[in-house]
């Protein structure tokens, strides 16, 4: 067989592998997606994001969920938090936007 014909035929199948599993990831993004509490990312966002971890959480992302879940009560285990520039702003953040049951998770300093 030509080496030409091999080549066409291979790049083909890949082709054709690559479009099947795209196909299957838009599928599986649209039925598997999970839907992640918008409140979290805001928090985030008002964190120092070092990811340092000395809050004793795996980074920011991970404390902001705690935060916003209510299992962790004290801003100032982050370490490199300041009161006016991050724990002020989640705190009046958290206050002003409850759980979609109505329960208020306000932590403290
Ligand atoms: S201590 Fe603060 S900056 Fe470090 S990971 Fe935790 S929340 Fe982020």
């Amino acid at each position: 067989m030509d080496l030409w014909l091999i080549m066409l035929i291979a790049g083909g199948v890949l082709l054709v592998i690559g479009l099947a599993l795209g196909v299957l990831i838009c599928i599986a993004e649209k039925f598997l997606h999970v839907e992640e509490d918008p409140r979290i990312a805001e928090v985030e966002k008002m964190l120092p994001n070092v990811n340092c971890g000395a809050c004793g959480h795996a980074g920011c992302h991970d404390m902001a969920e705690a935060i916003v879940s209510g299992e962790q009560q004290k801003l100032s285990d982050c370490k490199p938090g300041k009161k006016d520039k991050n724990f002020d702003p989640i705190i009046e953040y958290m206050k002003s936007h409850p759980d979609k049951d109505g329960k208020v998770h306000a932590p403290t300093i």
